[in-house]
């Protein structure tokens, strides 16, 4: 089987990555030419585990190619998929122009029978716009399915290749039996594939995130009202997350969700919702909640210094917008970095993958550290942005022999607030108590 990926990002190129591990064979292609040289070059340019060995695995074996050509990638390749971005426009509605220029582009050029796959997270109508900007200009049959990822950046090949489930919107059956045999190596162990209308297909992966991205909000509400009541929001998250009507995953509190999908996702749902004059209250509420959640931190270190940061030196551990990842779209880290710039601070982080991209964004406008223990020289105090592994038993003794004040403002709840106490720190974290 052949076929063609067309966009290269975390999505793309995993997707691409994990059907060429099945013995397809696959070409992707991006409009990005550094990227797809890198590629070409055997260079992996996004931070993803495990996807280097399967990469070139696929590489050496001729099952995976990079192409900057659409019309070269989708040469005989029988399914297309479209794994392009779909970012918040000014409105905060999805922007398809990247998949709907494709979209076209495909209508001139497909001169066989294909499956157009819209990997995208795009909104409930989109696969009918992409059906139509095709069939403009084309003179061969073709069929539109939705088959939203639920990959996580982090595990985002493990995800790939043991998916919980499958989902697949058409009205082909042909369409449908081609992806079946695509996706049935993946699901051997007996996970789902499950088929429904497009419509269906594409609102299921919007109610996902947004229903995450609802469970952790409500999670940072709770842990907000902990630290009012003197509750210990650990606790009340151990003492609801063994209900299985719960469940024990996406219950910790924090300094917000951030990153690429939850926050352009819950926004475009709001936006459809508009559209059809639905007033989706709880996600304005999520959105609203979240905003302020980002930046709780920075008003933990301001009420710290009573409101002067001016001249203070600010060590980060963790930029990312989440572990695992190099990936800092809409990261807390970042809301944080400027609300401490903007009140005169000085900044200095350490992060095991993200510096080259914030460094990317933010300039010499603050300094990156080659370690996580260096960033902490003469600090006036430390603040946690992101769970890596590597944060969560570092050595207490060095991290207070190198900051100016023994100071730690945790948005992960990484460390024992006893241990804190009886390391002589002054530590805050979310939902806790100080210590
Ligand atoms: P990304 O920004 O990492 O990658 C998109 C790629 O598309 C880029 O490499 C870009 O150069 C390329 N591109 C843009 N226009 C192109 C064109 N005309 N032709 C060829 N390539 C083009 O994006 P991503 O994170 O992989 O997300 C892609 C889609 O998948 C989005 O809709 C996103 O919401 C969804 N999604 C993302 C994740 C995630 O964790 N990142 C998970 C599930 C779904």
């Amino acid at each position: 089987m052949k076929i063609a990926v067309v966009g290269t990002g975390y999505v793309g190129l995993v997707s691409g990555t994990c059907f060429a591990e099945t013995g397809v064979e696959v070409t992707c292609v991006d409009i990005d030419k550094n990227k797809v040289e890198k590629m070409q070059n055997g260079i992996v340019p996004i931070y993803e585990p495990g996807l280097d060995l399967l990469f070139h695995r696929n590489i050496e074996q001729g099952r995976l190619k990079f192409t900057t050509s659409l019309e070269e990638g989708i040469k005989d390749a029988e399914v297309i998929f479209l794994a392009l971005p779909t970012p918040p426009g000014a409105d905060g509605a999805a922007d398809l122009q990247y998949v709907l220029r494709v979209a076209d582009d495909l209508g001139k050029m497909l001169d066989h029978y294909a499956v157009v796959v819209d990997k995208s997270t795009v909104p409930v109508g989109t696969g009918e716009k992409v059906q139509a900007a095709i069939a403009a200009n084309a003179t061969v049959d073709f069929d539109v399915v939705s088959n939203p990822e639920f990959l996580r950046e982090g595990v985002a090949v493990e995800d790939f290749m043991k998916p919980d489930r499958v989902v697949i919107g058409s009205t082909s059956d042909k369409a449908a039996k081609i992806m079946d045999r695509l996706y049935e190596p993946l699901v051997r162990s007996g996970n789902p594939i499950i088929h429904m209308d497009l419509r269906s297909a594409e609102l299921t992966k919007y109610a996902a995130n947004s229903f995450l991205a609802t469970k952790i909000t409500f999670m940072n509400e709770i842990a907000n009202m902990c630290e009012l009541l003197g509750a210990d929001v650990d606790l009340v998250r151990k003492g609801i997350g063994t209900d299985s009507r719960i469940g024990n995953r996406f219950l910790f509190a924090g300094i917000g969700y951030g990153g690429s999908c939850f926050p352009k996702d819950v926004s475009a749902l709001a936006m459809s919702a508009n559209e059809v004059d639905y007033d989706f209250r709880i996600l304005k509420a999520v959105m609203d909640v979240n905003h302020k959640q980002k930046t709780k931190l920075m008003a933990k270190v301001s009420q710290y210094f009573d409101g002067d940061l001016k001249g203070k030196k600010i060590a980060l551990w963790g930029l990312a917008f989440k572990p695992e990842t190099d990936d800092i779209r809409e990261a807390p880290a970042l809301y944080n970095i400027e609300a401490l710039l903007a009140a005169g601070a000085e900044v200095v982080c350490y992060d095991p993958e993200a510096m080259e991209n914030v460094q990317g964004v933010m300039g010499d406008k603050i300094t990156f550290a080659a370690n996580e223990y260096a960033a902490l020289e003469g600090a006036d105090a430390l603040m946690i942005m992101t769970e890596w592994q590597l944060f969560r038993t570092p050595d207490f003794d060095k991290i207070r022999k190198a900051l100016k004040n023994p100071a730690i403002f945790d948005g992960r709840n990484l460390y024992s607030v006893e241990n804190m106490r009886e390391q002589g720190f002054y530590y805050t974290s979310i939902g806790r108590k100080d210590a």
